[in-house]
């Protein structure tokens, strides 16, 4: 018999936390735009949403969503297992292509676009939040920059839960690893809100900086923003 969501949670709570007394929970199938999974606590009260995509997951899947949510939700360690089980589980084939479909019928037509000539931030989003973030993060708003800015690479903003890359690197000649840069960079601002610290707008913090160190071929990125 299949257990149930609910039961499935608060097994993995158990496990992440023993002796502790469970807290109450609400998980609920959530119909979003792409595959994500949302944890949140109110009033005492877990609020689990998972995409209504991975209804039909197999238990040992939604087992492993279980322990990713909350362990992030009491800031412990990932098991290494149960992150690659879910990576492989939403990259195989089947669940990816009824992800794209459904992008693209609950999709919101915008005015500027996630789309470029070279490069689509949707998808360099989506990859670098399966890479990284356990595939935890909401996607904002993803945009080209309308102009070709080049003091400012790219930046997040929290007003309209967007995140904008300048338009001069959707081009060819811009490695991908330097657009998956800026957007780890923005991503990192969506993981680590800022504390407002009077007008500063892009505050690193100690935890900002040592994440942002985990990014590849760092020294590289970093020559070529220099040269662009
Ligand atoms: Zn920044």
């Amino acid at each position: 018999m299949r257990r149930s969501p609910l039961h499935i949670f608060e097994e993995a709570y158990r496990e992440l936390r023993p002796g502790e007394p469970v807290p109450e929970r609400k998980v609920e199938f959530f119909a979003f735009t792409n595959i994500k999974n949302t944890i949140r606590m109110r009033q005492g009260k877990l609020l689990i949403r998972l995409s209504d995509l991975l209804e039909g997951a197999p238990e040992p899947i939604l087992r492993a969503i279980a322990h990713i949510l909350l362990a992030k939700m009491y800031r412990k360690p990932v098991e290494r297992e149960a992150a690659t089980r879910y990576r492989r589980y939403v990259s195989s084939t089947d669940i990816s292509r009824k992800a794209h479909l459904m992008r693209q019928v609950r999709g919101r037509k915008r005015l500027d676009s996630a789309q470029g000539r070279t490069y689509d931030l949707e998808k360099v989003f989506e990859d670098l939040n399966t890479r990284f973030f356990h595939g935890l993060l909401a996607r904002p708003q993803m945009t080209w920059s309308r102009d070709h800015a080049r003091n400012h690479l790219g930046h997040y903003d929290p007003a309209h839960n967007a995140i904008v890359v300048s338009r001069i690197f959707d081009h060819p000649g811009v490695p991908r690893y330097a657009v998956d840069y800026i957007v780890y960079h923005e991503m990192l601002h969506l993981k680590h809100p800022v504390k407002l610290r009077g007008s500063r707008r892009c505050v690193h913090s100690a935890e900002f900086q040592a994440e942002e160190k985990l990014f590849p071929r760092l020294e590289e990125v970093r020559r070529f923003l220099k040269q662009i």
